[in-house]
């Protein structure tokens, strides 16, 4: 990240004491020390330069995935920067960073306005002082992900499929991450050994049809890497798919290259599920790389995680989802975001995923709308959330409710044989039940219904 002017950056590869077999590539692509005096300039005009400098980076540089990630901003001083900090705003991260490190690629901090604090952005990447004021709320490990793990890094929980996790290494650390409890553990990727237990674990259970690939981020393991282990899998005659999670698509969408892409649609079917929360993330780079993927023959899904002052309006989410159709992503899950601990502060009311669920139906296309669910602790499961649309039901009929708030009435059909269900030899043989609204439909205005589209939830 040369600049002319100050700060001055300079970049140090830490070569990983890692125990792979893939040294050679330098996995993952080295670590970064950025060097600045802090008493250069004030803040703001700090800021302006490290912008200033990333607009001066050249586009073959910028389109280098290895590049970004090695230039990773991790501390207060390179933060500082780009952002705008009070002494009291570097003091209190200092503090936070210490319990929960940051990590944010200088694509992702390019998507910031650095002028504003609320900024949807920021609040992903940058660390709030909540963190830590708010931190005994919540656990630890509140999927009880560590309970269900039969051999380390492989998590099976339902009977068809597991979870591999390959490493804790992202090239963001989201400030709402679930296996936030991993970031103090160091930095590590699952040994060959490893791999092959979890392999052998996979290939004896015959039951298990679909294997997810996560961490931390797979894809921060080099191609060849990955492909050694999605090959292996692919191998076992009983998985039908693989799934990969990763954010990459959103915060360093470089990453998806051609040698990628080349490699995945040899070993289909696979899916991909990202994770983008905003519509400032959909930007042409990203665009670029779901595209790519779509074009390699791998679907592109989104699990969104609501989060508070990022995406908790319908207005939001419509937007967010609106805009993956338009790049090929389907919106696949809103989550709620889980119990977990230093993610206090971005958690929103139940109440309030129903409610953009119920303000976006009947407004977009069902295509646009994904599903909200629950994570429930202790390993429950997921729990998908929905608003009541129906109001009453019997055997014969529903009060079913609309989106306009509009209530009508829904013949029960009782299965294939009419015996019994007021037919006889195929006709209704007693009278049509009276319908309780009679034929007329009556408008009613169930709270949250009408206007919800304009409706803004907090809580
Ligand atoms: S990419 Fe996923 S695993 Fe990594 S920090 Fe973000 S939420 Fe956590």
């Amino acid at each position: 990240m040369a600049t002319k002017s100050k700060p001055s950056i300079t970049i140090e590869k830490c070569a990983l004491g890692s125990q792979n077999r893939f040294e050679a590539e330098e996995e993952p692509p080295g670590e970064t020390v950025t060097m600045i005096n802090p008493e250069d300039k004030p803040p703001s005009s700090i800021a302006v330069s490290g912008y200033d400098a990333l607009k001066c980076v050249p586009t073959s540089t910028w389109k280098d995935w290895k590049w970004h990630f090695r230039n990773r901003i991790t501390n207060v001083d390179q933060l500082s920067q780009f952002i705008p900090l009070s002494f009291e705003e570097q003091a209190q991260l200092r503090l936070v960073t210490m319990r929960y490190p940051m990590s944010v690629t200088p694509y992702y901090l390019s998507l910031i306005n650095p002028d504003d604090p609320d900024d949807p952005i920021r609040k992903q990447s940058i660390p709030s002082i909540l963190e830590i004021t708010l931190g005994m709320m919540g656990c630890e490990d509140p999927l009880e992900e560590k309970r269900d793990s039969v051999v380390p890094g492989l998590v099976h929980r339902y009977p068809d499929r597991v979870l591999m996790v390959l490493t804790d290494i992202c090239p963001m650390l989201c400030r709402h991450c679930t296996r936030k409890r991993e970031w103090r553990n160091g930095n590590w990727v699952r040994n060959s050994d490893e791999i092959e237990a979890m392999v052998d674990y996979i290939r004896r259970h015959k039951a298990i049809r679909d294997v997810i690939i996560s961490g931390g981020d797979p894809l921060t393991l080099s191609t060849p890497h990955l492909e050694d282990i999605i090959s292996k899998v692919r191998s076992i005659q009983h998985v039908e798919i693989i799934r990969i999670g990763t954010r990459f698509p959103v915060v360093l969408p470089q990453r998806i290259d051609d040698e990628l892409c080349a490699m995945l649609s040899r070993y289909g079917p696979i899916w991909l599920n990202t994770h983008f929360n905003h519509y400032h993330e959909i930007t042409p780079e990203a665009a670029e790389a779901c595209d790519r993927l779509v074009r390699s023959g791998i679907p592109v899904n989104n699990q969104s995680v609501l989060l508070r002052g990022v995406n908790d309006t319908v207005e939001t989410q419509l937007k967010l989802c609106q805009g993956l159709l338009k790049i090929k992503v389907r919106p696949y899950y809103l989550f709620q975001c889980d119990e977990v601990q230093g993610t206090e502060h971005l958690r929103t009311p139940v109440e309030a995923g129903i409610k953009i669920i119920e303000g976006m139906r009947g407004h977009t296309s069902g295509l646009a709308i994904p599903t909200f669910v629950v994570d429930l602790p202790q390993g429950g499961g997921k729990v998908p959330l929905q608003p009541n649309y129906a109001l009453s039901q019997t055997k014969e009929e529903l009060i079913l409710r609309n989106y306009e708030g509009r209530l009508f009435n829904y013949r029960n059909p009782r299965g294939l044989s009419l015996r019994g269900n007021g037919y006889r030899n195929g006709r209704r043989a007693s009278p049509r039940p009276r319908w309780p609204l009679g034929d007329s439909r009556q408008l009613v205005l169930p709270v949250g219904a009408v206007d919800a589209d304009r409706v803004v939830v907090r809580s």
